[in-house]
């Protein structure tokens, strides 16, 4: 057995501890442990935090490993300090049966990097005419207990009432793309001042919000849990702040990307910018931090959308969206929120752990820092500051929208279940 002390960190932002891990476990927390003959870290300075939990992850495998695969994808995950990872139904074939969830689990397993939890299609091919095989996708060893059918919204409201109805039964939660699909035609970027200027199709505010009303509702009518992936406006902030004030099971999620960028970069009419939901207006971003600060947005989900070279560097309008974002979640976070002083470390451990797993309902994640849990632990060099450079990634992609941006902060360490997964900033 690997015995391992982490000497000093400050554990989710507090005290100094040492923290020993024996085996998969940890053994002990407290002050002046002997470390025996067990390897030392030196943290001081260094935070320590539950291995994060990521509820949006886009592997692309089976279908697309041109852009990414369970393998790369889960080695993104490690340095970007996350343990567990959400696989979304969005491959070719689309993960809507048993067999396919089966497989990208098994693939997360021989991994080795981070755990992969694949979720189910919500319907058949993602085409939202018919529910897919949900129990059995539920009863295959991948255990789903997450479905959607992100890329797509489940806009056929029957077939959203009967989805909820459906996953019900075994505790289950069906996690929107919200977005009407009439409404956003063509749509090229946010709908507004920029759009306008521009001459871009627009997506508008709410053809968002139109979805989330309606699914809160239908949630509460049914009785049953909706998550909302990527929350990108105010005003969906405002539904979700109210239909959680009415006690409703409604939980949220919003990307880095949300609570950094804005439709201003889209002038640039450079893709790597072009992303679904779009990158909205200042105000937007604003209204995402404090509503991830209080709580209202539950956490912090990457959406990370790996693309190869030619499906981005291409003319605005052709360009596929979305970014890749596990290897810089943790430094947007700590530079929007912990430097702004509008969350503390114990709340990012809060937001990127402790409630994605228990949204997700997976055991084993999202566990405190004490005695008896799973080793699954991250260690963050705060004081870091460094220049994102794409060509260093672990991801087959490096649709990054962050290149050549300097952005603070490290996982210096990340442990699987003890195993060290990162090592100095690096795959172990
Ligand atoms: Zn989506």
């Amino acid at each position: 057995m690997t015995k391992i002390l982490v000497r000093g960190a400050r554990v989710l932002g507090g005290a100094a501890r040492d923290v020993l891990i024996d085996g998969e476990t940890i053994a002990e927390v407290g002050a002046g442990l002997d470390a025996g003959d067990a390897t030392v870290i030196e943290a001081d300075g260094l935070v320590l935090l539950p291995g994060l939990v990521d509820l949006h992850t886009h592997l692309r495998e089976p279908g697309r490993e041109d852009s990414e695969t369970v393998l790369t994808g889960t080695k993104a995950a490690a340095i970007g300090g996350f343990t567990a990872v959400h696989a979304m139904a969005n491959t070719f074939p689309v993960a809507d049966t048993a067999g396919v969830v089966e497989q990208v689990w098994r693939l997360g397993r021989e991994s080795g990097y981070c755990d992969v939890q694949p979720i189910g299609a919500v319907t058949v091919g993602l085409a939202g005419k018919q529910l897919a095989e949900l129990g059995a996708m539920h009863d295959s060893a991948a255990g789903v207990r997450v479905f959607s059918d992100d890329g797509k919204c489940v806009d056929d409201a029957v077939i959203m009432r009967r989805a909820l109805e459906y996953v019900k039964a075994f505790d289950g939660v069906v996690a929107q793309h919200a977005q009407e699909p009439r409404l956003t035609e063509g749509a090229q970027m946010n709908e507004g001042v920029v759009s306008a200027e521009l001459g871009l199709g627009g997506w508008p505010a709410v053809a968002e919000e139109s979805i989330i009303a309606r699914d809160v509702l239908l949630a509460a009518h049914v009785g049953s849990r909706v998550h909302i992936c990527h929350l990108s406006t105010a005003g969906s902030v405002e539904l979700v702040r109210w239909a959680k004030s009415k006690g409703w099971n409604v939980t949220a999620e919003v990307t880095p990307h949300h609570l950094l960028l804005t439709d201003e970069l889209v002038r640039s009419y450079n893709p790597v910018y072009k992303v679904n939901p779009p990158l909205r207006t200042e105000a937007d971003v604003l209204a995402l931090r404090e509503a991830l600060a209080d709580g209202t947005i539950d956490c912090v989900a990457t959406d990370h959308a790996p693309h190869p070279h030619e499906d981005k560097d291409c003319e605005w309008a052709a360009a596929a969206m979305g970014m890749v974002g596990l290897e810089t979640a943790l430094s947007v976070v700590q530079q929007t929120m912990v430097d702004t002083g509008l969350l503390d470390w114990a709340g990012v451990a809060d937001r990127m752990s402790f409630r994605p797993a228990r949204i997700g309902r997976l055991e084993g994640h999202g566990r405190p820092v004490s005695a008896g849990e799973p080793a699954n632990l991250t260690l963050v060099d705060p004081a870091y500051r460094g220049v994102v450079d794409p060509a260093g990634f672990a991801s087959r992609s490096r649709n990054t929208p962050y290149e050549g941006r300097e952005l603070p902060g490290r996982v210096t360490h990340t442990f699987l279940r003890g195993r060290a997964t990162v090592v100095d900033g690096n795959l172990a």
